[in-house]
C-alpha cells in the first residue's frame, strides 16, 4: 500500500516561489470557497477543503514547507511515493507496522481522519507505540502467550465549527491482521494458503464511530479504547488514539479557547467610530468601533469564541487593522488635500 504524492502547490494554485503572504491569501480564497458551512455541494466542498487545509498546513508552516521542499519538484501529484534515504520514515513500505504471530510486521492505514497518508508519512504522528508485551495482560502462567496489542495512533482534522458544538466522525482503519485460515503462515498443508495467497495476512477494514465532544481542544488525543491493534495469546487489545489538529480557518486564529479576527477599517471608521459586521462561527455580529480607534487595538466580543470543556465559551477578539485606498479619486483627493491643510493632528509630536 504505497502513498501517493501531494503536491501542496498545486492544490493551493500558487508557483513554489510563492510568499507566505501569497500562500496565506491563495488558502483564504480557497478556504472561503470551499468551507463546508458555505458551499452548495458539501460533500464534495468538505473533501476539497481538507485537502487545502492539508496543504496549507504544510505550505504554511515554514519547517514543515521546508521539509516537503526538500523532497525535490521533481514529482508529480499523485505518483507512488517512497521517502529518500535517511527519511524518517517508519517502514520502507509506505505504512505503519503491527507484528503477526510469525514476528511479521503488518502496516495500517487510516480513513475518515481528514489528511492524506502521504501527509501522515511526512508530518503526522501516525504510528503504533508501544513494542509487543506492553502494557501485558494476564496471569504469570500466561505471562509468556498473553500479549497487549500495541496501541496505534493517527491525526483528525477537526474544524472550529465540529470544535465547538461536537460531532461524530466515520474513521476507518485498514490494516494487515493474521489470515486466519493458515494462522498467519502462509502455509496450508504444505501448500501456499489459498485465502491470504501465501502472504500470512489479510487486508481488513473496520469503520468506527468517534466522537468529537464539543471543547476539544488542538492537539489532545482521543482515546477510543480497545481499537488498537488485537492482542496475542488471549492479550486485550491496544487503543486507538487520534491527535486533534485544528482545520484552518480563512477568518479566524486561534488562541487557546479564544478566536481572533482581524477587522480592516476605513481611516475615517478608526476617527469616527462605526458599526461593524464581524463573522462568528455562528454568524456575523455587529461590533461598535470607539472613536479614535487606533490600528492593533484589540476589541473583545464574549463568548464568542471556541467551546470550553466545562461548559461555557471563549471570547472573538477583534483586531483593528487600517487600511488605506491604493487609489483614489479628483474628487477624493480634494477633500483629502483639505483634510491635510485643515488638521490640527501632528502623528510625530
Ligand atoms: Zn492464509
Amino acid at each position: 500500500m504505497p502513498v501517493r504524492y501531494k503536491d501542496y502547490y498545486e492544490t493551493l494554485g500558487v508557483p513554489r516561489t510563492a510568499s507566505d503572504a501569497e500562500i496565506k491569501k491563495a488558502f483564504r480564497k480557497l478556504a472561503r470557497e470551499f468551507h463546508p458551512d458555505v458551499a452548495k455541494n458539501k460533500k464534495q466542498a468538505e473533501e476539497k477543503f481538507k485537502e487545502i487545509n492539508e496543504a496549507y498546513e504544510v505550505l504554511g508552516d515554514a519547517a514543515k514547507r521546508k521539509k516537503y521542499d526538500e523532497l525535490g519538484a521533481n514529482w508529480s501529484s499523485g505518483s507512488e511515493f517512497r521517502p529518500p534515504p535517511g527519511w524518517e520514515s517508519y517502514t520502507d513500505r509506505g505504512g505503519f507496522p503491527g507484528r503477526g504471530p510469525q514476528g511479521q510486521e503488518y502496516e495500517f492505514h487510516f480513513g475518515g481522519t481528514g489528511f492524506s497518508d502521504f501527509f501522515e508519512q511526512l508530518f503526522g504522528s501516525r504510528g503504533a507505540r508501544g513494542g509487543p508485551g506492553f502494557g501485558r495482560s494476564g496471569g504469570l502462567a500466561e505471562e509468556d502467550l498473553a500479549e497487549r496489542g500495541r496501541d496505534i495512533e493517527g491525526d483528525i482534522m477537526v474544524t472550529l465549527e465540529e470544535a465547538t458544538r461536537g460531532s461524530v466522525r466515520s474513521v476507518s482503519v485498514r490494516h494487515g491482521i493474521p489470515c486466519e485460515h493458515c494462522g498467519g503462515t502462509g502455509q496450508r498443508a504444505r501448500h501456499a494458503c489459498n485465502v491470504c495467497g501465501g502472504t500470512g495476512q489479510v487486508i481488513k477494514t473496520e469503520t468506527y464511530q468517534v466522537k468529537i465532544p464539543a471543547g476539544v481542544t488542538d492537539g489532545q488525543r482521543l482515546r477510543v479504547a480497545g481499537r488498537g491493534e488485537a492482542g496475542q495469546g488471549g492479550g486485550a487489545a491496544g487503543d486507538l488514539y487520534l491527535r486533534v489538529r485544528f482545520a484552518k480557518h480563512p477568518d479566524f486564529e486561534v488562541e487557546g479557547h479564544n478566536l481572533v479576527y482581524e477587522a480592516e477599517l476605513a481611516p475615517w471608521e478608526a476617527v469616527l467610530g462605526a458599526n461593524i459586521s464581524v463573522p462568528t462561527l455562528s454568524g456575523p455580529v455587529n461590533i461598535k468601533i470607539p472613536p479614535g480607534t487606533h490600528a492593533g487595538q484589540k476589541l473583545r466580543v464574549r463568548g464568542r469564541g471556541l467551546a470550553e470543556r466545562a461548559g461555557g465559551k471563549g471570547d472573538l477578539i477583534v483586531v483593528t487593522q487600517i487600511e488605506v485606498p491604493s487609489q483614489v479619486s479628483e474628487a477624493e483627493r480634494k477633500l483629502w488635500e483639505q483634510l491635510a491643510r485643515e488638521s490640527g493632528f501632528k502623528p510625530r509630536g
